[in-house]
């Protein structure tokens, strides 16, 4: 349980965290491979083995993050297909009635994604779920993605936050460590990123699947 008394600003990450990574395990695990194959005239299983080279080269930049990039790379409309599968973006347990607690505690809620901007913005239009951030950042807009090293002071330029009072939810682990790294005092991680993958194994950070369960309207918390 987040010692909500001393936390006044809270970070969610989207994909994974507020929402269930499943669908972008999808888009780019099968939906990207068999369009690349069709498109090139190759198997989807051939396809599938260039693709993810291709991902392994730019992992853990901004790059492996950016639509633009993936549509030159893959020469496949990318947003188009965001769009066809957009009824598979899904919202994970509880999620909103946290955020509506959080709202009502006038705390400052902010959305910090490495989702390109485009994708955060369907993400956002098909759930509804927009209003309840005072900012919703996408790292492109500061040119670093959230593991890479000075993401974290940067944003403080940007949406100005106290380190020692703030919490960051993202279930990604290489993001929690850096943000470790420039002074994010809370940090937690999320279980099953992927309702239809396996859990995440972590023994660095504590991790959460249901957010009912860190509720601060729920007795041993308190606000
Ligand atoms: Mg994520």
């Amino acid at each position: 349980m987040p010692p909500w008394h001393d936390i006044d600003t809270i970070m969610f990450d989207m994909d994974g965290t507020l929402l269930d990574l499943h669908f972008d395990n999808y888009f780019w695990l099968q939906l990207i491979p068999s369009n690349y194959g069709r498109l090139h005239g190759i198997s989807e299983d051939q396809a599938r083995e260039i693709v993810k080279a291709k991902y392994a080269d730019v992992f853990g930049t901004l790059q492996w993050y950016c639509l633009s990039y993936w549509e030159d790379e893959l020469q496949l409309d990318v947003r188009q297909l965001k769009h066809t599968i957009k009824h598979k973006i899904n919202i994970r347990p509880n999620v909103e009635q946290l955020l509506e607690e959080l709202h009502n505690l006038k705390k400052q809620v902010l959305l910090i994604t490495n989702a390109h901007p485009f994708s955060l913005e369907i993400k956002m239009q098909h759930t509804g779920m927009g209003t309840y951030f005072h900012e919703r950042i996408s790292s492109h807009s500061l040119k670093l993605a959230k593991e890479n090293p000075g993401f974290w002071e940067s944003l403080r330029q940007r949406a100005p936050f106290d380190p020692d009072r703030s919490l960051l939810i993202d279930d990604s682990i290489p993001v929690l460590r850096q943000a470790r790294r420039e002074g994010i005092k809370h940090l937690l991680g999320i279980t099953q990123p992927d309702s239809q993958g396996p859990p995440l194994e972590c023994a660095e950070f504590s991790q959460i699947d249901d957010f009912a369960h860190i509720l601060p309207s729920t007795p041993e918390s308190g606000p």
